[in-house]
């Protein structure tokens, strides 16, 4: 699941959306469409799987500011405060914020999270 308005944030921020920028959608699929004709379709999981879309994203929400770190969670603030060891010890902190968000998501996925609660959290109070 993946709301409409990440996919339009992250085309505006220049996701390629296989070179298209209209679209329909539902829980499972976007359908292209061009010229007000529907194209082609993909699976949602098609474009949560790339990481173009997530990096696109970020930009549009200007993730580089909170940056996470990918293994522990630490964000980069607190690390700069006051700098420790990463959980897995033979890993370096690597601060990588679409990758955060993005393993994020597959985490409340495989685990049967609440996704509507994990976009809910990343997108900006109305
Ligand atoms: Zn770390």
């Amino acid at each position: 699941m993946i709301p409409e308005q990440c996919i339009k944030i992250a085309i505006e921020n220049g996701y390629d959306f296989w070179g298209y920028k209209d679209f329909k959608m539902d829980d499972e699929r976007v359908v292209l469409i061009y010229n007000g004709d529907c194209m082609d379709e993909r699976p949602l999981s098609d474009i949560a799987q790339d990481p173009a879309f997530w990096q696109a994203l970020g930009k549009g929400f200007g993730w580089d500011e909170k940056a996470f770190c990918n293994h522990c969670y630490i964000d980069k603030q607190s690390w700069e405060e006051k700098p420790r060891k990463c959980a897995g010890d033979w890993l370096k902190h690597e601060f990588n914020d679409w990758l955060y968000h993005a393993l994020r998501y597959f985490e409340t996925l495989l685990t049967g999270g609440n996704l509507e609660q994990f976009w809910k959290k990343l997108l900006p109070k109305e």
